[in-house]
């Protein structure tokens, strides 16, 4: 399945709640969200009460576009969270999440949003402990330190990036160091802090038909 490039605010019209897609555009008065709350389309705003497994559609739907992944890697993840050993296997689902590459790079501050933090990788703006990385997907492991390539540092985009970002409250697993244009993941994410409206449960229930 291909990634979807159409009107992105229309994902979370369709979903019922802001899923910050776009950057600065989900903080102002152009979200299209704000403005229209309710499911594009000429009965957006007459949705009948959804079956049990709309729901877990649904939920399984929102959080995949959320973090901006194809349907195969996402399932492949979720296969990854049941084979782990310890833990729940939805809140080591969004561990997995979390830990995505273009996902800390957002988190960290160095992108507006996960879309932004997925061209900035692919386009060879960071490196993890010194070596140039451009594979969004690549899953970071306690320890690992993300930086902004030297060349990248003086790039305008980089510069905007981070003038907007100035602030942004980053997770307590991810130590940023602004001056050095660092992150360094201490720890991986635990559950209380992902702060996304996810009912995980429905999406364990989705793959477990
Ligand atoms: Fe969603 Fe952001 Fe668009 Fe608002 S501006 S509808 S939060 S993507």
């Amino acid at each position: 399945m291909a990634r979807y490039t159409g009107a992105v605010c229309r994902i979370c019209r369709r979903e019922g709640q802001k899923l910050f897609l776009k950057g600065t555009k989900c903080y102002s008065e152009k979200c299209a969200f704000n403005k229209r709350s309710y499911a594009p389309g000429q009965h957006g705003q007459n949705r009948k009460k959804m079956s049990e497994y709309g729901m877990q559609l649904r939920e399984k739907q929102k959080v995949r576009k959320t973090y901006g992944i194809l349907e195969g890697q996402f399932e492949h993840y979720f296969e990854m969270a049941v084979a782990k050993k310890d833990g729940i296997t939805g809140e080591n689902f969004l561990q997995i999440l979390e830990s995505r590459f273009d996902s800390v790079v957002y988190r960290a501050g160095f992108a507006t949003s996960r879309a932004e933090a997925r061209q900035l990788t692919r386009h060879g703006h960071f490196t993890i402990n010194g070596k140039k990385v451009n594979i969004p997907s690549y899953l970071v492991k306690p320890g690992d330190v993300i930086a902004i390539t030297d060349k990248s540092k003086s790039s305008e985009k980089i510069k905007a990036v981070l003038d907007t970002t100035e602030g942004k409250l980053v997770p307590a697993w991810l130590d940023v160091n602004r001056d050095a244009l660092t992150a360094t993941v201490t720890r991986l994410s635990e559950r209380s802090e992902i702060d996304l409206d996810i009912k995980e449960h429905l999406i364990v229930e989705f793959y477990s038909k």
